[in-house]
């Protein structure tokens, strides 16, 4: 049999690499088939090694809100570079990253960069125990957090992907200390605040939920969130990793009007570069070394070429952009709307902005037990007859869909008849 380049690669790598990738979803095991190997990508389009060409909607999942490879980016991101990669030394550029995060984002007053979302959850965790001297936290179904230990427990994205619930490796000590409950369930939290609120350090949420796709909050949940953390001392943190730059300039915390305590950013401050960011109330973040005890250090923490990258990414983030982004967003929810309308297919969809999941579940899903019940085979099918008419969804039926600034109208119609099309095989 004569293997594609993509295919040929993908055999070398699992050789050579646990499950032949670098990140579990990568591999498209719950969609079937192979990974293209993307070569190159350009606006809204990328090219694998043989040469086929996508319209993309994953985007790096989620960093690329200008689309692959924007001029200024990438200038950027070069000259940085030419003026020296990494120095672990104090630069300019962390300050004016730093004094943007701070501008844009409204409980915002003092951040710290690190390299990943993972590393900031992490560290916000940490923080936030410190702060309050106790040990548990909460997290909600479905919501991912990064792959620090504690953090695993029913948690979405590659985990809800490859229906892994609890992951070995984790100490059951550590396990303990996270409470999860269900996405959106004032119900359960209030009973649960009110009767262990004084043991809770931190209740840990995704204020938009992108990573069992995508899930907004209720209205009400994320102030009920705020009022019982106020109540019993807890702090409140936003996981914005996605929603920061995307869902607003302000992140999820602008467009609802809710300000948690910590924040956690990443994808979109860092332009497609390893960039991650926590940030809050300035009584809390001045307990981090060298200003406080609690420690938290990275090599490659602030690096220029990133920071550049970042700078560069958020000073194209002005209103037009996102209304840009609302109006591409509308366009595709209404076109794979009628898509499957056509198709007599049921479905359902949500979208916030630029981020919206197409559900093969007749009612939305509003929590991470809901999600469940979509049939993720008809997914697969649609993400398979997709690729092969040029149209690159998540490999995942539990993850985000990103518009970008660089989609055209006209991508968003190809996507649309390609995806009539695929529903209808
Ligand atoms: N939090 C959220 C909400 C995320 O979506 C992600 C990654 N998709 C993370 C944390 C972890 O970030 P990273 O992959 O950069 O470690």
């Amino acid at each position: 049999m004569n293997l594609s380049k993509s295919q040929s690669l993908f055999r070398e790598a699992e050789a050579i690499i646990p499950g032949g990738v670098n990140s579990p979803v990568r591999a498209f095991r719950s969609v079937g088939g192979t990974p293209p190997f993307l070569r190159r990508g350009a606006g809204a389009h990328i090219w694998d090694e043989d040469g086929n060409r996508y319209i993309d909607y994953v985007g790096s999942w989620g960093p690329l809100i200008l689309g692959h490879a924007p001029p200024e980016v990438v200038a950027a991101a070069q000259a940085a570079c030419a003026l020296g990669s990494s120095f672990g030394a104090p630069t300019r550029s962390e300050v004016e990253l730093a004094r943007a995060l701070v501008d844009a984002v409204p409980s915002v007053e003092m951040v710290r960069l690190v390299s990943s979302g993972t590393e900031a959850v992490m560290s916000a965790l940490r923080l936030a125990r410190a702060f309050n001297g106790r040990d548990r936290i909460v997290k909600f179904e479905g919501c991912y957090h990064g792959h620090s230990d504690g953090l695993l427990a029913r948690a979405g994205s590659g985990l809800a992907t490859l229906g892994i619930p609890d992951v070995p490796g984790v100490p059951a000590a550590y396990a303990e200390h996270t409470l999860t409950l269900p996405y959106n369930d004032t119900n359960a939290i209030e009973t649960l605040m009110s009767e262990a609120g004084d043991t809770i350090a931190a209740i840990i949420v995704e204020p938009v939920a992108g990573n069992m796709g995508v899930v907004p909050a209720v209205p009400g949940f994320l102030e009920a969130l705020r009022r019982t953390t106020q109540e019993h001392g807890a702090l409140l943190i936003f996981d914005e990793v996605i929603t920061g730059f995307r869902v607003a300039r302000g992140g999820a915390q602008q467009r609802y009007d809710v300000l948690p305590d910590l924040t956690v950013l990443g994808k979109i401050i860092g332009g497609g570069f390893p960039l991650a960011a926590y940030g809050g109330r300035k009584e809390i973040m001045k307990m981090i070394a060298p200003s406080g005890p609690v420690y938290q250090a990275g090599t490659l923490s602030g690096n220029p070429v990133a920071t550049a990258a970042g700078i560069a990414t958020i000073r194209q983030l002005d209103s037009a952009a996102y209304a840009r982004l609302e109006e591409l967003g509308a366009l595709l929810e209404e076109g794979l709307r009628r898509a499957a309308s056509e198709a007599g297919r049921a479905i359902s969809i949500h979208r916030v902005g630029s981020m919206l999941t197409l559900f093969f579940n007749p009612t939305a899903p509003l929590d991470y037990t809901s999600v469940k019940a979509s049939d993720t085979a008809a997914y697969a099918r649609l993400h398979r007859g997709l690729l092969k008419r040029g149209v690159y969804f998540p490999p995942s039926a539990f993850e985000a869909f990103f518009v970008s600034t660089a989609h055209t109208p006209e991508d968003i119609k190809v996507t649309v008849s390609a995806a009539k099309e695929a529903m209808q095989e």
